[in-house]
């Protein structure tokens, strides 16, 4: 049988106009898909600065353990979660939130604090997507702030911020530079900023930085300042599927954030699967280790060929292809290897690419070769 399908456009009236200036985020491609378009069997997926090492094994024994209990909704607060990240993190419980991937987070600071049409919202430009996408989606105006030198320049940050502004986004790494803003940058900010803005500092790549300034937020969300501190198990943990992320903010913020939180938005699976990831430090030691030889092996690649890069403080290294990036991303696709084309991310020259096992990177180069010709 053949499905017509009709075509007919809404009535302007029925869109507001935020949402029409919305695009779809545009995720890295699954391997499937490009096994599927391409026909090719071994597919590298070097896009999404997932984990090369995968979850911890006792995160996969807790799924197998939990999976007769799925016919029960979870426990919404995810206290199998809460209490040990509360514990190590030094914080009392309601200074955590958890999410169906930091993206919720994200998503629900947005709805709580924008008030539409109204409410500001002041980031960095490039970063995160989704940053722009909830801001929107909430009506808000969204105020972009270039970089300087691939990295947030937070005095201009600070200076760009109005009676109006609600929120700022600092991802920190930033995503899709791999740059950190250190702590005294961070300090000079926090003594400039009003406290009528609340500051997220997304620090989805936290567990790979090895700068010796690593900021250290938790104090000023302790001295009760507006701060929202967004940490993800989707990068270092390897449970990008399972989307759990949490934040860390004070109680009077995360009061607020649960008053319109789905009650049961990190499933039962996720949850136990990752206290399970959170309590086996070894394994992300391990994932944080082959990371930083990773980068190493990557950088000296580069080196030795010449091409620029942005020095990265998380699990993926921002290339300077020097050319159309769409066209080296197109073509590294047809040699099995997805990277992520920085035009669809403000850097129409870069290419970024996920720091992979140590023959992953060098399958990534042996594809780079063929395609620039060196
Ligand atoms: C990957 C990423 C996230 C999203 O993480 P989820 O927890 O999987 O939703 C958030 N922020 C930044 C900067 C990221 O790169």
């Amino acid at each position: 049988m053949t499905m017509v399908v009709i075509q007919q456009e809404l009535p302007v009236s029925l869109v507001p106009e935020n949402i029409t200036r919305l695009t779809p985020y545009a995720a890295g491609k699954p391997i499937e898909e490009v096994q599927k378009e391409l026909g090719l069997a071994d597919i590298v997926k070097l896009a999404s600065n997932e984990s090369p090492l995968g979850p911890s094994p006792k995160a996969l024994e807790a799924i197998a353990s939990i999976a007769s209990k799925i016919a029960f909704y979870p426990d919404g607060l995810a206290p199998v979660l809460r209490a040990p990240i509360a514990a190590k993190l030094g914080v009392p419980e309601e200074y955590l939130i958890f999410g169906n991937g930091s993206d919720e987070i994200l998503h629900l600071i947005c709805e709580t604090f924008i008030t539409p049409g109204i409410s500001g919202t002041v980031q960095a430009d490039p970063s995160f997507a989704m940053y722009h996408i909830y801001a929107t989606l909430a009506d808000a105006k969204v105020t972009k702030v270039p970089l300087v030198n691939y990295t947030h320049d937070l005095e201009a940050i600070a200076g760009a911020v109005t009676a109006e502004t609600k929120i700022v986004f600092i991802a920190n790494p930033n995503n899709p530079t791999g740059t950190l803003v250190t702590q005294s940058e961070v300090d000079r900010y926090m003594a400039r900023i009003p406290d009528h803005v609340i500051t997220v500092f997304d620090e989805a790549y936290y567990d790979y930085v090895e700068h010796l300034e690593k900021p250290d937020l938790l104090p000023y969300v302790l001295a009760g300042r507006n701060v929202i501190i967004c940490r993800t198990f989707s990068k270092a943990y390897g449970l990008a599927a399972l989307r759990v992320g949490f934040a860390i903010a004070r109680p009077e913020i995360t009061d607020y954030l649960n008053r319109g939180r789905s009650p049961f938005n990190v499933n039962m699976v996720a949850q136990f699967a990752a206290a399970a990831a959170w309590a086996d430090t070894d394994h992300l030691k391990n994932a944080v280790a082959i990371n930083s030889a990773g980068k190493k092996q990557v950088y000296a690649a580069l080196n030795k060929r010449g091409i620029p890069y942005v020095p990265s403080e998380a699990n993926f290294v921002l290339i300077d292809v020097g050319r159309d990036s769409r066209e080296v991303f197109d073509a590294l696709l047809r040699q099995g290897v997805i990277v992520r084309a920085g035009a669809g991310l403000g850097l129409p020259q870069h290419i970024r690419v996920t720091i992979g096992k140590p023959e992953q990177n060098e399958r990534f180069f042996s594809a780079l070769d063929k395609v620039l010709d060196i």
